[in-house]
């Protein structure tokens, strides 16, 4: 028999823009859990890459610095604060710069393995919702929960359009889609750990989905999973 009480792992994969991001928050604030968005480790790594004035296609100098670099995701009063070496840069990542940074970083397998090692320590004891692009594949197969969120391109690029104008920066929708795209296949062409769905995972399509939708969706997984036959 199940227990009720059991802190589970649930992972949340997807591409930029599927609201992986807003969905594995709200649903670890439904279930009490810890969240973590693993984008804003990566983000982090190119933030200290451009701070420390390396060239983020030269992968031996960015692999040198991914290593002695400390990345940490602690608690905030409302959202996970990122610190980087001690220093807190939550509200430095989410830049249209950091945004192309953490793209071309997260292809190096070093600042993949260096940051594998954290996001599974972070897991210990359970009762976690990370969400990302290799959580329910590589980060942790053996999850309990995976699901695979994802939505048509043109409904990804115009939230992602709204992201980017509400942080004050002019952009047009053409702009943003082809951004968006490219970033997609740089996922999922990497050799280390390309974007994709784990084949045990829960796909969802949040195309015509609001964040309330997609939180029904998953919390009627999760209850379905800690049913008491579900053993
Ligand atoms: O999710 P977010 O857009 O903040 O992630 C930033 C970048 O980090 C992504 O474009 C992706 O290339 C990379 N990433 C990754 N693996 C993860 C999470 C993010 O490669 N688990």
């Amino acid at each position: 028999m199940a227990d009720q009480k059991r802190r589970l792992v649930i992972a949340i994969d997807g591409p930029v823009g599927a609201g992986k991001s807003t969905a594995a928050r709200r649903l670890a604030d439904a279930l009490g859990y810890v969240h973590v968005d693993s984008g804003a480790m990566y983000r982090a790594m190119g933030w200290k890459v451009a701070q420390a004035g390396v060239d983020l296609r030269d992968r031996r100098r960015v692999a040198a610095l991914a290593a002695e670099t400390e990345i940490r995701v602690e608690p905030g009063p409302e959202s996970p604060h990122t610190l980087v070496d001690g220093v807190d840069v939550t509200a430095l990542l989410r830049t249209p710069a950091m945004d192309e940074a953490s793209s071309v970083v997260s292809v190096y397998p070093e600042v993949r393995d260096r940051l594998l090692d954290i996001q599974r320590g972070m897991a210990k004891e359970g009762g976690i919702v990370m969400d990302g692009r290799d959580i329910g594949t590589v980060v942790f197969p053996d999850a309990d929960l995976k699901f695979y969120l994802d939505a048509a391109l043109t409904v990804r690029a115009r939230r992602r359009l709204h992201e980017v104008q509400q942080s004050g920066t002019a952009a047009g929708l053409e702009a943003v889609q082809a951004e968006v795209a490219r970033r997609d296949a740089r996922d999922r062409g990497r050799e280390t750990s390309p974007l994709a769905a784990a084949p045990d995972a829960i796909r969802i399509d949040s195309t015509a989905l609001d964040a309330e939708g997609v939180l029904g969706r998953m919390l009627a997984e999760v209850r379905r999973f800690l049913k008491p036959d579900n053993s």
